[in-house]
């Protein structure tokens, strides 16, 4: 491809996207292909001579296209909302363009330096405690990890390194895999999938702790929990709290999780992936409270804060610890002398992977060409959307509210057996028309809703509902 073809081509995809994105609420939310439909009607094997780009755009419509989920689409209301916005699109495209992988500073200073500086923006935005800013006089940092899986990972696995070597430290004659294998890490029952993950890869038990009837974490289930392991031989080494569960949305209590977590020496690490992003807005800043007691913390920007995948936002208090857990030295990693500065770290050593992109672009588009007003507007909006369908919903006397609108996300259910909510969610489900996914809480299944679209208005939001009630006519008639 040459670069007048380069040019054209790009300029044909921005449309492509820009119409995409605009008319994306009159597609099918959801695809109607089969499972290997791709597989059909695309070639076996790569072609053997350069195809013309210009047949390569209409493919996108009429292969790709029915065979994606519009997660842009105001009538997406599950999971969580995938990040999205078109400067955040055009940080990711100047990325690529530039082409740059920054895992030492000198790889690219500015790749390095943009996201020490774009992170503290952003913690300061949420008012996270000043140890988490490297402009600081802490040891405190932040940097973008690929997703909040990865973050939790990586926190569990500076937890292991740091209580392993304090323990040698106190006893040398210990061995070291006895510690390592007594090691146990503890989290909500109703925290993300990923929390249980990260125990199975970094080989720690973990044990998930009943919530209370609001699905936080209780202090005292958690006390009781590590007095009876440590009764048992076991180290209490890593606590998860999550603030914004994804099932319901619940917040654990910091001011009551953190100080057991400091009497113990257990490294607390908070997951805030989705409903961080409304500490951006002073008002919603109390559900933090006790966030000064923790070790490190992760947010997702492509969740809840319009930069697309993949941008998670870790922030450690001492990155003395990161860097002593995964530092691994190589002669061709070296290319300058020891690297600790706090504003031209070297990202290596504070993650999984080597190579990273520069991801930091699209967070600083977004941050920029929104302005802080600009996301709290969009923020505080997703919220008021929320609640307005909660109203919808209890009108309706055939629905009760699972748990009342947290952030973006309502949980409903039909009154009466699961097996009622079950059934209205696979015929929604067949209509293609809404897309919303199930939870459970207790012995009640029920149906999540969130608030999702950047472009979501009240509007789309009555629509949905429109689409689940004329469901429910279905399986139990409206009562006249
Ligand atoms: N934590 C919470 C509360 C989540 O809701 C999710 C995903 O939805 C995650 C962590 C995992 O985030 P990621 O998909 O970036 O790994």
């Amino acid at each position: 491809m040459d670069p007048e073809d380069f040019k054209q081509m790009a300029k044909e995809a921005i449309d492509y996207i820009v119409d995409y994105i605009e008319s994306v609420g009159n597609r099918a939310v959801l695809p109607n292909v089969e499972p290997g439909y791709l597989h059909h009607i695309i070639p076996k094997e790569a072609p053997e001579h350069p195809d013309d780009w210009r047949q390569i755009i209409p493919d996108i419509e009429e292969k790709i296209m029915p065979g994606i989920t519009h997660w842009n689409s105001p009538m997406f209301n599950a999971y969580f909302p995938g990040g999205y916005s078109y400067p955040s699109v055009i940080g990711d495209l100047l990325s690529s363009g530039i082409g740059c992988i920054g895992f030492n500073w000198l790889l690219s200073p500015a790749c390095t330096e943009l996201e020490v500086i774009v992170l503290d923006w952003l913690a300061k935005m949420m008012d996270l405690p000043d140890f988490y800013l490297a402009s600081s006089d802490g040891p405190g940092g932040g940097i973008i990890q690929t997703s909040g899986s990865e973050g939790i990972l990586v926190a569990l696995l500076i937890a292991k390194h740091k209580l392993t070597r304090q323990i040698l430290e106190n006893d040398p004659s210990l061995d070291e895999n006895t510690i390592k294998g007594k090691l146990i890490a503890y989290s909500c029952d109703q925290s993300n999938s990923c929390v249980e993950k990260a125990g199975l890869l970094g080989s720690m038990k973990t044990r998930l702790l009943q919530a209370d009837n609001a699905g936080r974490l209780v202090a005292s289930t958690l006390l009781d929990a590590i007095t009876q392991d440590k009764e048992n031989g076991l180290i209490p080494c890593f606590v998860v709290a999550t603030l914004g569960t994804t099932g319901t949305c619940a917040f654990d209590d910091l001011s009551e999780i953190g100080p057991i977590c400091r009497r113990e020496g257990i490294w607390l690490h908070v997951d805030a992936a989705y409903a961080g992003a409304a500490f951006i807005c002073p008002e919603y800043r109390y559900l933090m409270k006790g966030i000064e007691l923790s070790d490190s913390v992760n947010m997702n920007p492509h969740k809840w804060l319009l930069v697309n995948f993949d941008c998670s936002a870790f922030w450690i208090k001492d990155r003395r610890y990161i860097q002593e857990a995964f530092s691994v030295d190589r002669i061709y990693l070296r290319d300058r002398g020891e690297c600790i500065e706090k504003w031209a770290p070297d990202f290596r050593n504070w993650e999984i992977s080597l190579g990273r992109r520069f991801r930091a672009l699209k967070l600083w588009f977004t941050l920029r060409l929104y302005g802080v007003s600009g996301l709290q507007d969009y923020i505080r909006n997703h919220i008021s959307l929320a609640k307005y369908f909660e109203t919808l919903v209890r009108k309706d006397t055939r629905f009760e509210i699972v748990s009342p609108a947290s952030m973006g996300l309502v949980c409903f259910r039909m009154k009466g057996p699961n097996m009622l909510t079950s059934d209205l969610l696979k015929i929604i489900l067949e209509s293609r028309k809404i897309f919303v996914n199930q939870g459970k809480f207790g012995e009640k299944n029920f149906i999540r809703y969130v608030i999702c679209s950047r472009i979501m208005c009240k509007d789309d939001v009555d629509r949905g509902w429109e689409i689940i009630s004329s469901h429910a006519d279905i399986i139990r008639p409206k009562q006249s």
